[in-house]
C-alpha cells in the first residue's frame, strides 16, 4: 500500500509540515512554560516534547509515504485534535492553552473540509478529553493561565493566524496563475486546432488538385461528377461535358522543350477556368487533355461555350519561357437530360467526338456521330467554328 519514499510530498503535506514544525515549536514553548509553572514533572516535559517536536515529523513522515497523501493527511489532522483534546483535559483546561489549541485545530480541519472538518475535529478533540477523564475518572478544571503564559497563547495564536491567512493568499494567487496558465493553454490550443483544420483544409484540396495547373485532378471528378450527375438527374436538368485535347503537344514539347510545354499546360487551364461557374468543374482530366463538367448547360450552351475557349486558345499564341507557341485545340462535346446516361457512358461520347475532331483535322469542336446541336445551331450560338459548320452540313 505504501508508496516508494521517493515519490515528492503533496504540496499539503509539505506545506502542514512546514505550519506544525513551525507553531507547534512555539505551542511547545508555551505549554513548556505553563507545565513549569504548575511544577509539572519529568514525564510530562518527555511527552509534551513527543508531542510538540517529534510528532510534526513522525506525522509528516507516515503521510508522505502513503499512497493516498491527501486522505493520510486529514487522518493527520483529526490525530492532531484528538491530541489537543488529550492536552487539553490533562492539563485542566487552561483557558488560554485551550483556546488556542481548539482553534488551530479547528481552523485546520475546516480549511480542508469546511463545515463537516469542523465538526469532526471538535469530534475528535472531545474523543481526547473522555479519554483523559475516562482514565482519570472525572473532569480537571484549572482555567487559569499566567500573564506570561497568557501573552504568550496569544502571540502564538496570531502568529499561526496570520502563517494561516499567508498560506491562503498564497494558494489565491497561484490558483489565480493556474487558472490564468490554462487560459492561455486553451486559447493555444484552439489555435492549434484552428491550424490544424485550416491544414487539413489546405491538404484536402491539395490532394484534389493537379499540381502543374492548380486544376482539380481526376481523382476529384470521381465523386463531384457523380454527384453533379444525381443533382441533375433529380432536378430534371441537362449536364454536358467538353473533354479537350491539345493539338499536336508531343510537337510543341519536341520544339520548345517541357519546361515550355508545362507553362502552356498552365496557360490553357488558366483560360479553361475563365468564365466558369461555381457549379462547373475544371479538371485536367491526363497529360494534356481536360475536362470540363456543366451542369445544368445545355447541348446548345456547352457547344458555344466549346467554341468560346478552342477561339479563344487559337487567337493567343502562347508566350512561354519566352518562346512563341502557337497552341490550338479539339474539343469534344456531350450531354444529357435527366438520368439519361452514366457518367462513365457520357465521357466515352465526349471522347467519341473528340476522336471525331481530330479525325476531321483538329482545332474545332464536335459532337459524338449522329447527334445534332439543336434549334441553338440554327440561332447562331458562338461565331460559326468548324462544329457548327459541321452541324449544318449534318442537316
Ligand atoms: P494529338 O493532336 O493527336 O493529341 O497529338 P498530341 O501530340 O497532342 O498527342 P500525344 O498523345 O501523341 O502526345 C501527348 C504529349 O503530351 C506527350 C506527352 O509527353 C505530353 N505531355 C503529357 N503530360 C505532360 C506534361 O505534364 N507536361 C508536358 N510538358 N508534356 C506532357
Ligand atoms: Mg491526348
Ligand atoms: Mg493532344
Amino acid at each position: 500500500m505504501n508508496a516508494p519514499s521517493a515519490v515528492r510530498p503533496h504540496w499539503v503535506v509539505r506545506m502542514n509540515h512546514r505550519n506544525r514544525a513551525g507553531s507547534w515549536a512555539m505551542a511547545f514553548v508555551v505549554l513548556a512554560t505553563h507545565a513549569w509553572e504548575h511544577g509539572h514533572g519529568w514525564l510530562t516535559w518527555g511527552l509534551l516534547g513527543l508531542q510538540l517536536l517529534v510528532y510534526p515529523h513522525v506525522v509528516y513522515w507516515r503521510a508522505r509515504r502513503a499512497s493516498r497523501q491527501m486522505e493520510a493527511e486529514i487522518q493527520n489532522l483529526l490525530l492532531d485534535n484528538f491530541c489537543f483534546g488529550l492536552w487539553m483535559a490533562a492539563l485542566g483546561f487552561p483557558l488560554w492553552i485551550a483556546f488556542m489549541l481548539f482553534i488551530c485545530g479547528g481552523m485546520n480541519m475546516a480549511a480542508f473540509r469546511a463545515g463537516k472538518g469542523l465538526l469532526q475535529g471538535v469530534g475528535a478533540a472531545l474523543l481526547g478529553c473522555a479519554l483523559v477523564w475516562a482514565v482519570r475518572g472525572g473532569v480537571l478544571f484549572l482555567p487559569d493561565t499566567s500573564l506570561p503564559v497568557s501573552l504568550m497563547s496569544m502571540a502564538a495564536l496570531a502568529i499561526y493566524l496570520v502563517m494561516f491567512a499567508k498560506g491562503a493568499h498564497t494558494r489565491t494567487v497561484v490558483l489565480h496563475e493556474t487558472r490564468l496558465k490554462l487560459r492561455q493553454s486553451e486559447a493555444a490550443l484552439q489555435q492549434q486546432l484552428q491550424d490544424i483544420q485550416a491544414l487539413q483544409a489546405q491538404l484536402t484540396d491539395q490532394a484534389n488538385r493537379d499540381a502543374l495547373t492548380g486544376l482539380y485532378n481526376r481523382h476529384y471528378l470521381g465523386d463531384s461528377m457523380q454527384r453533379e450527375f444525381d443533382r441533375c438527374a433529380r432536378d430534371g436538368e441537362p449536364l454536358s461535358i467538353l473533354l479537350i485535347d491539345l493539338d499536336h503537344f508531343k510537337q510543341i514539347n519536341d520544339a520548345h522543350g517541357h519546361a515550355v510545354g508545362d507553362e502552356v499546360l498552365r496557360q490553357v487551364a488558366e483560360l479553361l477556368q475563365q468564365d466558369t461557374r461555381s457549379s462547373d468543374i475544371c479538371c485536367r482530366y491526363g497529360g494534356e487533355e481536360f475536362l470540363l463538367v456543366l451542369p445544368a448547360m445545355s447541348l446548345e450552351a456547352a457547344l458555344a461555350r466549346a467554341e468560346h475557349c478552342r477561339v479563344r486558345v487559337a487567337e493567343r499564341s502562347r508566350l512561354a519561357e519566352g518562346c512563341q507557341v502557337a497552341v490550338t485545340l479539339s474539343v469534344g462535346v456531350a450531354s444529357t437530360v435527366g438520368a439519361g446516361l452514366s457518367p462513365e457512358a457520357l465521357i466515352a461520347l465526349a471522347d467519341q467526338a473528340l476522336y471525331r475532331a481530330k479525325a476531321e483535322g483538329r482545332n474545332r469542336v464536335c459532337l459524338p456521330q449522329g447527334e445534332a446541336p439543336g434549334a441553338a445551331a440554327d440561332q447562331g450560338v458562338g461565331r460559326p467554328g468548324p462544329w457548327a459548320s459541321w452541324a449544318r452540313a449534318d442537316r
